[in-house]
């Protein structure tokens, strides 16, 4: 298959910075769309994946699912895009459209393993698939959303990751106006949820370890903070919960949390990839309580997402970058210290 090089920006080892590299990217086949990488946000899964935190990372590792750009080739069997339509592409790129999940629209827990856009299998030139660090993507059709042209180009990077992260659970447990919602975390994630949940109409209060967070919850869409540190706080809303989305990245103490919970409803967790400290049973049992978990969104519901932001003006709170400071960009995203995502300006490689 014929392939064209370009440039992009990615870590050879595990222990190396990122740094500029060619990639090959395939020629156009019928149901693909070529894109021109405008922007790509940072997740916290980039630098778990450069630093194979999870073991299985192959090198080098381009990073980026996270992508907005503009269309400049459809193949001849591409329908729903032309040249110059503002397009997203997130953590998917392709998935086996025939089992259960691929059918509904859940392609993010295709039984056959979907193709994660960057250290997938890559079917079509061999080796491992390269994400939005660079200069442009190819990308099946199915697999491309249409970015609303009235919102912030920059701004909507992260949406293809950790907006549809904190929306997908929020519409599958069907939270609606009125609803109390605790969002647990407030980063990357959690602010997106706080965002969400309060454009669905829900009572949104932002738990935090921090009270020095408290003013930018409440800014973001927060009605009240909790500081889970506080325990007559935690106290007075026991049992008050009609859901809670929690974006606590690393392991820690869930029965807090559970306690917080309504008679039969559901704390998701959403960040935490790792083990966990124990649950105590008696908290689940004694109110029907559940513990849930959930990985971003099928296409479908990424693209309704995405129409949901453009009809209520939401994008993410970023703070932009050029590629060549990207690892300074992780430094600091490891340390938290963003608010509250990253977005490479993709200018700035093309230079
Ligand atoms: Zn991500
Ligand atoms: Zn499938």
């Amino acid at each position: 298959m014929s392939q064209v090089e370009v440039k992009a920006y990615g870590a050879k080892a595990s222990d190396a910075d990122l740094e500029q590299l060619d990639i090959k990217r395939r020629e156009v086949l019928p149901n693909d769309v070529k894109i021109d990488i405008l922007y790509c946000g940072v997740c916290h899964s980039d630098i778990h994946q450069v630093r194979n935190d999870w073991g299985n990372s192959k090198y080098p590792v381009v990073p980026g699912h996270e992508i907005i750009g503009r269309v400049i080739e459809t193949g001849n069997e591409v329908s729903k895009f032309k040249e110059g339509d503002l397009v997203g592409v997130g953590c998917m790129v392709d998935s086996c459209q025939e089992c259960e999940s691929c059918k509904e629209g859940l392609e993010q827990y295709c039984e056959n393993g979907m193709v994660g856009t960057y250290n997938g299998k890559d079917e079509h030139l061999g080796g491992h698939t390269f994400g939005g660090y660079s200069e442009t993507v190819v990308v099946r059709e199915k697999f491309v959303l249409k970015v609303p042209e009235n919102i912030d180009a920059k701004g909507a990077a992260p949406l293809l990751c950790a907006g549809i992260t904190t929306w997908s659970p929020l519409r599958h447990w069907k939270v609606k106006k009125g609803d109390k919602v605790g969002v647990i975390g407030l980063g990357g994630l959690g602010h997106m949820g706080v965002k969400f949940a309060a454009a669905l109409g829900a009572k949104v209060v932002m738990i935090t370890t921090s009270p020095g967070k408290s003013e930018d919850a409440k800014k973001l869409g927060a009605d009240e903070v909790l500081i889970s540190k506080d325990k007559e706080q935690m106290k007075k809303h026991a049992a008050s919960f009609d859901f809670l989305l929690n974006t606590v990245p690393v392991k820690h103490d869930l029965n807090p949390y559970i306690n917080l919970l309504k008679r039969d409803t559901t704390m998701v967790l959403v960040g935490a990839i790792e083990p966990l400290e124990e649950m105590h049973g008696g908290l689940l049992i004694t109110k029907r309580r559940n513990v849930a978990g959930s990985v971003i969104g099928g296409i479908p519901e990424t693209q309704e997402m995405l129409d949901f932001c453009g009809e209520h003006n939401i994008v993410s709170d970023i703070e932009m970058i050029d590629m060549q400071n990207i690892n300074e960009a992780f430094e600091r995203v490891t340390k938290s210290d963003v608010k509250y995502r990253f977005v490479i300006d993709m200018k700035s490689l093309k230079n």
